[in-house]
């Protein structure tokens, strides 16, 4: 059996029109000798009737304090909605559809709501099912505790969903279907030039997603890696080929051109606030680790850290600004919290012992008044916390800078 995986994103299930396009890709897929499993994601976006983020406001704009269990028992309605809707769909083509829900689909889960981890799958379900030639519709983004308790694997989940099946069935191939040709080289919404990446590294696209890239969930990626599940992220709405991740090194000579690249992408992360801890009559590293501590215990994580003689900095994200705040002054530290903050990112495998990046990065920002506040760098990527109201100007000009543009 060749197994194809098949996952559709919010917008891709939207409506009656653009499920008729779904149809279509499952139908080639089966006469392309496939045996397609669909993953599907809630329905629309922010602001459409079942799409996650509107039950999500159900929930909390009545209760704010409501617990990640109770909130998972409705966020994980959107799913269940649109996999039947899609059932149907197929169902009224002639297809043998049949809805799963994560659970059904054999993924067992941590009790950790709202971003569950997933334990094992067992796809025994899903393989008697296409074995006898139907669809399986499978519920994104859920997953179910060993007591039977629904789940959901974090923002974005449905990605997860897909390969977490693509690597227990040894798919062929996972396709990641959403409103854009493919994986760019920026978000497309803030830089108009942006160019269509042919194909990336798992490697490379893991940092772009983690650096905040929402084009693909990072858990999606590292579970393909590690099971070298090829991977590619496409439009419902054309029939272009896509981005294709895969494990470049093992590709063709003509794919070697992309190992080098000094810059794959530029990206960036909103909603941040950066905290600065006065360490007066301690040392930074006795401090920094109860400071650490402290943050940890209250299940706050940190980024961009930088510790010196007298200073730690770090930022955090907007929504635990107060836990934070609280919890440090409660341990006698003094703080300063600078809100509205953004990081932005150049990603690329190749950067590495290059001469000039990190001059051409702050030049960039600086070249048009960009305060740069701090900045971090790995061997694949450089980043700056700069304001957020230029966070639009600083990911265009590091898109130009870097000749990433079209
Ligand atoms: P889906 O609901 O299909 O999962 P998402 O909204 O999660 O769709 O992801 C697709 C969106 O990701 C695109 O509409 C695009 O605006 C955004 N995006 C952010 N960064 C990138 C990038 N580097 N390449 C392509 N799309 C990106
Ligand atoms: N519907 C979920 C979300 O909006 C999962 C997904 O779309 O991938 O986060
Ligand atoms: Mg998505």
């Amino acid at each position: 059996m060749r197994i194809i995986v098949q996952k559709f994103g919010g917008t891709s299930v939207a409506s009656p029109e653009v499920r008729e396009l779904v149809l279509h890709k499952v139908k080639r897929a089966r006469e392309q000798g496939f045996s397609p499993v669909v993953v599907v994601s809630a329905m629309g976006r922010k602001g459409a009737p079942y799409a996650t983020d509107t039950l999500i406001g159900i929930a909390q704009s009545a209760f704010k304090q409501i617990a990640a269990r109770e909130l998972d028992q409705i966020m994980y309605c959107g799913e269940m909605i649109s996999a039947v809707v899609m059932a149907g769909t197929l169902q009224a083509a002639g297809l043998e559809a049949v809805m799963l829900t994560g659970g059904n689909a054999g993924i067992v889960t941590d009790a950790n709501f709202n971003n569950a981890r997933i334990l094992k799958s067992d796809p025994a379900r899903i393989i008697c099912l296409l074995r006898q030639g139907k669809v399986p519709v499978v519920c994104g983004f859920q997953g179910m505790t060993n007591e039977g308790e629904f789940t959901t694997l974090g923002r974005g989940g449905s990605d997860t969903t897909a390969s977490v099946l693509g690597a227990a069935l040894n798919a062929e191939l996972v396709e990641i279907y959403t409103d854009v040709d493919g994986i760019m080289t920026a978000d497309p919404r803030i830089v108009d030039n942006a160019r269509i990446l042919d194909c990336i590294s798992y490697a490379e696209v893991c940092q772009l997603a983690h650096q905040g890239a929402k084009v693909i969930h990072p858990r999606a990626v590292e579970i393909a890696m590690q099971k070298n599940i090829p991977l590619v992220v496409k439009s419902t709405f054309s029939d272009a080929p896509g981005t294709l991740i895969t494990n470049i090194a093992k590709e063709d000579i003509s794919n070697a051109v992309v190992i080098d690249r000094v810059a794959t992408g530029v990206t960036y992360l909103t909603n941040l606030v950066q905290i600065k801890v006065q360490l007066a009559g301690t040392t930074a590293s006795d401090a920094s680790y109860k400071v650490f501590k402290t943050l940890a215990d209250s299940d706050i994580s940190v980024d961009l850290i930088n510790v010196h003689p007298g200073q730690i900095m770090f930022t955090i994200n907007a929504d635990h600004t107060d836990k934070a705040a609280e919890k440090l002054k409660q341990q006698g530290y003094q703080i300063e919290v600078l809100a509205n903050c953004a990081k932005v990112s150049v990603v690329g495998g190749g950067m590495r012992e290059v001469p000039g990046v990190m001059a051409n990065f702050i030049e960039a920002l600086s070249n048009n008044t960009i305060a740069i506040l701090q900045t971090v760098d790995s061997h694949t990527s450089i980043s700056a916390l700069v304001p957020q109201n230029d966070v639009g100007a600083a990911v265009k000009s590091l898109h130009e800078k870097f000749g990433l543009s079209n």
